[in-house]
């Protein structure tokens, strides 16, 4: 497959903060002026921000179209998949986005605020993996890319759901990546620190000065930051890279 052919790619939770730059990113020309993907997403709850972005990402040429399921059911993941294929004509892309936080120190985290995030932040990427692979099985060719969390990498108090979800996605990365390697596919994770996003949006002023203290380019990352890296990972140029973690974090995990 050469660098400029156009590719067809699926996002889990496209229609907010960093899922949405991803679709932005991903449905933009590469350097050749060729659309480097079309688009299927997949969104919660939100039908007004689908709408605007198939409006807005969907008039610059690329193909978007928006799917709306909960991403923690399996059923749902498999048809759904199988519709955006047909509608993409294909699947070269995976970018595994949705996730939620629930956030309570251990001792009064309830059950559903455990089982929901690891439902709808873990076990969707074991439900849209495997829905996409048979598809890249069969083309010999695919790009997965699951985004984590510097979370799932050094823990977080206050977060022991949200950690088990992300550190379980970069375990499901490596153990995916050996094996589907053999069929020309990747499977690669992104780690992204602190973002500006509505989950980042609670954070107070305090807060905010703590961990920008913690982060050598003190700034907190945008969006974009982690979009382009899903871009190069979706890349030609990234086919030598498998199993990774990808930290966007501002040197703050290093
Ligand atoms: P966000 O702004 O809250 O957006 C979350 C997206 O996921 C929305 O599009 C939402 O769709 C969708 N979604 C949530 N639950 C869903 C469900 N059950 N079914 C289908 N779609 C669902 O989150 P974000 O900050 O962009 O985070 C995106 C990813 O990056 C998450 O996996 C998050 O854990 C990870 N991350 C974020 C940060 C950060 O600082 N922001 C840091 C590290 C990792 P609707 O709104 O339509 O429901």
């Amino acid at each position: 497959m050469s660098t400029v052919s156009r590719k067809k790619a699926i996002i889990t939770g496209g229609t907010r903060g960093i899922g949405k730059a991803i679709v932005k990113e991903l449905a933009s020309p590469n350097e050749n002026g060729i659309i480097f993907s079309d688009i299927a997403f997949i969104y919660g709850s939100c039908d007004e921000c689908a709408e605007e972005i198939i409006k807005t990402v969907g008039s610059s040429d690329a193909n978007v179209f928006a799917f709306k399921a909960d991403v923690s059911s399996y059923s749902d993941a498999q048809s759904i998949v199988e519709k955006a294929v047909s509608k993409l004509g294909g699947v070269d892309i995976l970018v595994n986005n949705a996730g939620i936080t629930r956030d309570n120190l251990l001792l009064r985290m309830s059950e559903e605020e455990f089982d929901a995030v690891i439902r709808v932040n873990l076990k969707s990427v074991f439900n849209y993996t495997k829905a996409v692979l048979k598809h890249m099985i069969q083309q010999k060719y695919g790009r997965i890319i699951n985004i984590a969390s510097v979370v799932g990498l050094i823990g977080n108090a206050g977060q022991a759901n949200y950690a088990a979800s992300k550190a379980g996605i970069i375990g499901f990365t490596k153990a995916t990546a050996r094996e589907v390697a053999s069929r020309g596919i990747t499977v690669n994770a992104v780690a992204p620190g602190f973002i500006e996003t509505d989950m980042t949006s609670k954070l107070n002023e305090k807060q905010r000065e703590t961990l920008l203290s913690n982060i050598p380019l003190k700034r907190l990352g945008t969006p974009e930051d982690v979009a382009k890296t899903v871009k190069f990972l979706s890349s030609n140029q990234a086919s030598y890279i498998t199993g990774q973690v990808i930290a966007v974090d501002g040197g703050m995990t290093m």
